[in-house]
């Protein structure tokens, strides 16, 4: 088995590396200080020169296709640029990019929807889960009723990411409740000025979701996403496509902060010893080591088999709970070897601590992920000890 990365692969790792440690490493102080004083981490000014500087290095719609303009790096590239910018908390990301699901466009809703994202000149969040539907999105209880050429949808939607920004929400709403999720449920485009309403929810992180209140919105029939029934399967995929991205990015956070680690470890001294020299440290720091080389390989394998073509949910599932839990064991570890000085906002640990905790919960939480493996084990879908294929 050969683990070595192509030319390419290594050269494009080193630039993104270099790229985050250049460009966005140096606003972490004031990243923390806006967010300490109740601002958005990063200004949009600047997040629009860095994006520009990146895409003069190409990098700019990395998973979108060529024919879209972008870069369409692939599972695998994508998995290590992941990896490198998870290793700062500045909020930023290379642009240029779409929801998976907003490819079923067609190409009136292309013009209007798919190709404006691509290009960051309208933003989307995704509305599938609500106040009584999380893990069980099944069961959402949002309606959309026919009349004339109109759908007329009436609900509430919880914790949307990006919802107090977008412009358009993709909404999941019962089209026919006989049918249940698989066949009665349908994905609607739909414009902040159709009339939804979004309220800020405060959270322990920096991510800053809404809610998203639906009275009466009168949504025309062209602005279905996909077959009318065919909700849900879509909704899948949106939820599948990040599985194996958070545990990407956990590695590169984790990777920073063990170092962050170990450095403090070796400079603090106590009882005349730096504290790197006691065993209850070092366990400390070789747990962390061996967990996060081991969620690279759950990582890179459920990248490798989408790659490949290949079903890659179980191995996306397992990447999935074993990432975020491990980044969540490791940012625990390191603010225990720092300390006093982890628990204070002078560092940046406290703040991975409460974004990291976040990974646990949303893209299926720890519990559906393993109801997921399990499920697969005990039905034989996958078989205990099949050999790699
Ligand atoms: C910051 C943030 C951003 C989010 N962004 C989005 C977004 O953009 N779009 C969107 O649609 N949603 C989003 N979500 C919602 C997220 O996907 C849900 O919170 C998540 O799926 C869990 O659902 P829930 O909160 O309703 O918890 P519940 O489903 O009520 O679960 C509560 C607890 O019970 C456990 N549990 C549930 N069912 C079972 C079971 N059968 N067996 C054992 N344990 C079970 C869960 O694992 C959890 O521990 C976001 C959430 C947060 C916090």
């Amino acid at each position: 088995m050969d683990f070595t990365l192509n030319d390419e692969q290594k050269m494009i790792q080193r630039t993104v590396r270099d790229f985050v440690k250049k460009e966005l490493m140096p606003y972490e102080q004031e990243v923390l200080k806006n967010e300490r004083e109740g601002r958005p981490g990063m200004n949009a000014e600047d997040i629009k020169r860095i994006r520009q500087k990146a895409k003069d290095l190409g990098f700019w719609g990395i998973n979108t296709p060529e024919e879209y303009g972008g870069a369409d790096l692939g599972p695998v590239m994508t998995a290590l640029i992941s990896i490198e910018l998870g290793r700062t908390f500045v909020p930023f990301n290379f642009g240029g990019s779409a929801d998976n699901i907003l490819y079923y466009c067609n190409e009136d809703q292309e013009q209007r929807y798919l190709i404006p994202v691509i290009n960051g000149e309208r933003r989307s969040c995704f509305a599938l889960s609500e106040p009584s539907a999380g893990s069980d999105a099944g069961n959402i209880k949002m309606t959309a009723v026919k009349k004339g050429s109109e759908w007329v949808l009436n609900g509430e939607k919880i914790f949307i990411t990006n919802g107090n920004e977008a412009d358009f929400a993709m909404v999941f709403a019962v089209t026919d409740k006989e049918k249940g999720a698989r066949g009665g449920v349908t994905c609607f485009l739909v414009d902040r000025d159709m009339g939804w309403r979004s309220e800020y929810i405060h959270t322990m992180g920096e991510w800053g979701p809404a809610s998203l209140v639906f009275e009466d919105v009168h949504v025309p029939e062209e602005n279905i996403l996909g077959e009318i029934g065919g909700g849900f399967n879509l909704g899948m995929q949106w939820i599948g496509q990040g599985r194996w991205l958070i545990p990407a990015r956990a590695i590169g956070a984790s990777e920073r902060l063990l170092q962050m680690g170990i450095d403090h470890a070796k400079t603090r001294v106590t009882f005349g010893k730096p504290i790197a020299d006691r065993q209850a440290i070092q366990w400390m720091i070789a747990d962390s080591g061996v967990e996060i080389e081991a969620t690279k390989w759950l990582v890179m394998r459920a990248a490798w088999l989408q790659e490949k073509g290949q079903d890659n949910r179980h191995a996306a599932s397992m990447a999935k709970l074993y990432g975020s839990n491990m980044a969540n064991r490791v940012v625990d570890r390191v603010l225990q070897i720092h300390g006093g000085m982890g628990y204070t906002k002078e560092l940046p640990i406290e703040r991975w601590y409460r974004e990291m905790r976040l990974w646990r919960i949303f893209e299926g939480t720890d519990e559906i992920q393993r109801f997921i493996i399990a499920r697969n084990l005990i039905r034989g879908n996958v078989k205990v000890g099949e050999l790699l294929d």
